[in-house]
């Protein structure tokens, strides 16, 4: 029998249905002033999310990952240099961070929320060590203040993969204000997506955002004059600046969805802590804007992570694991030497976390769908472990 609910992953139809007439009238206008890369209209929006966001500037770029890689270039990172990133995030950061030419110097995380570790940070530095890049994982900020005083005591300039993080906030701070250069992705699965690729820059340097626009548009600063070696072709398209914009007055509601259904899915698994079920924790109340919403199942769960996700993938509801193998154990960046057992909270998150469904408009129903099912499957196998196991 079909199942009367289904329950996805995401469903971005659901926040572009409201918009249709906005974005078809808005393509229209596009075709018709027919300036399709930069203009006025990137100018904008660079303007506005910048604004919102707490930041002086915004460079509009192809992606999240050249808002990275230019970005980092801008402050002035190349070979030689180290810069400190989780183990344990999208492998973007990486990438980007690699096409500067520093050393990546990988650490470990904070068991409950995932975070980057700042006490591990702090021991990884050397004197080489330039930067710090705090990934706002699944929505949720690297602590601000603990960022500031760690960049201070060694003199560290830190730069944020605010990719997850569209307006997030932390001790009055939002994401994206905190450090010298802050990398936003708008991919269309993001809080704030494109219909297609882009990303921003942002930054409190005038200096910093002058030298991201020139890297953007083939290393130069004025027209046939390229001035900037490490210049690319990597700009905002201007049609999907004008879709962000239109997106943009709609993202905090958005994002309040995210956190109230956060709010409901931790209150209604709190009864499954006993059996190895944990929410990741959100150390920053309204502020964590829940890209994604994470569970922990513990290796001594009744049941395991591939079964119960398989289960509920044949009952309709849709997960997924953000991710499945930390940076240091990618195949492609083996040659940088690490092996299994050097990040051993990264290693053991990637082996237990699952990401269930969340997106603004996923219905109070389907949520009760998903814990109902989780629910009923951990059950379940705990009392048809303790029937083959009378000790338990
Ligand atoms: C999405 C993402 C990126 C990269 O953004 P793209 O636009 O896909 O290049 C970087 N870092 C993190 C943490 C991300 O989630």
């Amino acid at each position: 029998m079909a199942n009367p609910l289904p329950v996805p992953f995401v469903d971005l139809s659901l926040q572009h249905q409201p918009l249709q007439a906005e974005l078809l009238s808005l393509f229209q206008a596009r075709l018709a002033a027919a300036d399709f890369v930069l203009g006025p209209a990137v100018a904008e929006f660079e303007h506005v999310f910048a604004d919102a966001s707490g930041a002086a500037y915004g460079v509009g770029v192809g992606c999240g990952t050249d808002a990275i890689a230019l970005g980092l270039q801008a402050c002035g990172i190349g070979p030689g240099d180290e810069v400190i990133l989780p183990a344990n995030t999208f492998i973007a950061t990486l990438i980007g961070l690699l096409r500067t030419g520093a050393t990546p110097i990988f650490v470990d995380c904070e068991p409950e929320t995932a975070l980057i570790d700042l006490v591990a940070a702090e021991q990884a530095i050397t004197p080489r060590t330039r930067a710090i890049i705090p990934v706002h994982l699944y929505g949720q900020m690297v602590s601000p203040s603990e960022l500031r005083a760690l960049a201070q005591r060694h003199q560290l300039f830190i730069f944020e993969d605010a990719a997850q993080a569209h307006l997030a906030e932390r001790e009055g701070q939002r994401a994206g204000s905190v450090g010298l250069g802050a990398a936003f992705s708008f991919y269309p699965s993001k809080n704030l997506g494109a219909l297609g690729d882009s990303g921003m820059l942002l930054t409190s340097q005038g200096l910093v955002a002058e030298t991201v626009r020139s890297l953007r548009n083939y290393g130069a600063r004025q027209k046939y004059v390229h001035t900037d070696a490490g210049g690319t072709n990597s700009r905002l398209d201007t049609l999907q600046a004008a879709v962000l914009q239109a997106k943009l007055p709609y993202l905090a509601e958005w994002n309040r969805d995210r956190n109230r259904l956060a709010c409901e899915y931790d209150q209604r698994l709190a009864h499954l802590a006993d059996y190895g079920i944990r929410p990741l924790l959100n150390r920053s109340g309204s502020g964590h804007v829940y890209h994604l919403y994470v569970i922990r199942i513990a290796a001594d769960c009744p049941v395991d992570r591939a079964r119960l996700q398989l289960e509920l993938t044949s009952q309709d509801i849709q997960t997924g694991i953000h991710y499945p193998l930390p940076c240091h154990l990618q195949p492609a960046f083996l040659s940088l030497g690490h092996r299994q057992g050097d990040f051993p909270r990264a290693e053991a998150l990637s082996t237990e976390i699952l990401s269930l469904p969340m997106y603004p408009g996923l219905s109070e129903a389907q949520l009760e769908r998903v814990v109902a099912a989780i629910q009923y499957l951990v059950t379940q196998s705990s009392r048809a472990t303790q029937i083959l196991d009378p000790t338990r």
